[in-house]
């Protein structure tokens, strides 16, 4: 029996990517023939002609499980409904918009089957990003790293070949915040990191803009770290033991000095001051809070609107397509 490598793809408004990204997919395939490949392409609501080039790519590949989310879930929530219907012996994360390129799993496959169990790539460079989003995506990995106990990888994305163990693993987690980057660092197991040029997006543009990512670093920090909670003690702690020796130094003055009537602007500042520590502390409570209240509810991650499983089990894919035609 040949070994199962499952590709798991996320498309959201991917229109124009969508016949690329399995033709590559198929040549590399067919350059991996001691592998059966499979591609569970999850469509998270996109809003174009995604789902009908999706249904097109099907008819011509029998090896593409397709799954419709009833509406865009993002991206986290599609690729647990991809790793959900997973099966095989790898399984890989790429996006579908080939900036991971697929050519990269014939290396991640050797390393695998060198005892690897989850095989990361690393970006080398991260020149198709701006210089903004570079600073601003390395002081996060510091600032998350620094507060959590679990370390995300620097330059490391979803792109990685994991062994089903490790994605078993996966499906024991039961949250329905789902910071994948976070999570897959949670499971660990033998880890082996290999170096991969990304590449420019074939059409279309980005979905993550900024307001987006800064979500998503709150949601990477308050899933994996309790830091920016417990930290009002000491802030507390600190303003309080000052407010004490600034007593101290009133009564002092007042009793050498005699009376004091100390400003109106002293006042208003630290009022002011400790009114927005205060209201900072409250809003960090909030980000905890919310996320427990939309935990609570034990939501489904995503809902599936139509599901099109592989036409058979799945063989050599290319081989199969040349029976399907003479068929
Ligand atoms: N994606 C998704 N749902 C979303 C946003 C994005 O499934 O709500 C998919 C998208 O189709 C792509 C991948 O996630 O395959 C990465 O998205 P994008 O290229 O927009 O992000 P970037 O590469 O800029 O981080
Ligand atoms: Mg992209």
């Amino acid at each position: 029996m040949k070994k199962r490598v499952s590709l798991v793809a996320p498309f959201y408004n991917e229109s124009g990517n969508v016949l690329e990204f399995f033709r590559r997919v198929a040549v590399v395939a067919d350059s991996l023939p001691q592998y059966a490949f499979e591609v569970i392409a999850v469509n998270d609501g996109s809003r174009d002609a995604t789902w009908n080039e999706l249904l097109e790519a099907r008819s011509r590949h029998p090896w593409v499980h397709l799954v419709d989310l009833s509406r865009n879930f993002g991206k986290e929530a599609a690729l647990t409904a991809g790793l959900d219907r997973a099966r095989g012996d790898a399984v890989v994360p790429i996006d579908s918009d080939l900036q991971h390129p697929p050519e990269l799993l014939g290396e991640m496959l050797a390393q695998w089957e060198q005892g690897a169990e989850v095989v990361l790539g690393r970006r080398t460079d991260r020149d198709t990003d701006g210089r903004l989003q570079k600073i601003s995506a390395t002081s996060f990995y510091r600032f998350h790293n620094m507060i959590s106990n679990v370390k995300v990888p620097m330059d490391v994305g979803d792109f990685r070949l994991m062994d089903r163990r490790v994605v078993q693993a996966l499906r024991l987690l039961p949250e329905n915040h789902r910071f994948m980057k976070g999570l897959f660092a949670w499971v660990g197991f033998r880890t082996v990191t290999i170096p991969y040029t990304i590449a420019k997006r074939h059409a279309g543009k980005s979905n993550f803009n900024g307001w987006k990512l800064w979500n998503l670093a709150l949601e990477g920090i308050t899933s994996f770290s309790t830091a920016p909670l417990k930290i009002w003690t000491y802030v507390g702690l600190g303003v309080s033991a000052l407010a004490l020796l600034y007593a101290a130094v009133i009564v002092l003055r007042t009793v050498v000095q005699g009376i004091d009537v100390p400003g109106y602007a002293s006042l208003m500042v630290s009022g002011m001051f400790l009114g927005g520590v205060q209201l900072i502390g409250i809003g960090v409570l909030g980000e905890y809070v919310g996320r427990i209240y939309h935990e609570v509810k034990r939501r489904p991650v995503y809902l599936v609107r139509e599901e099109h499983e592989f036409e058979r089990a799945v063989l050599h894919p290319v081989r199969q397509e040349r029976e399907l035609e003479r068929a």
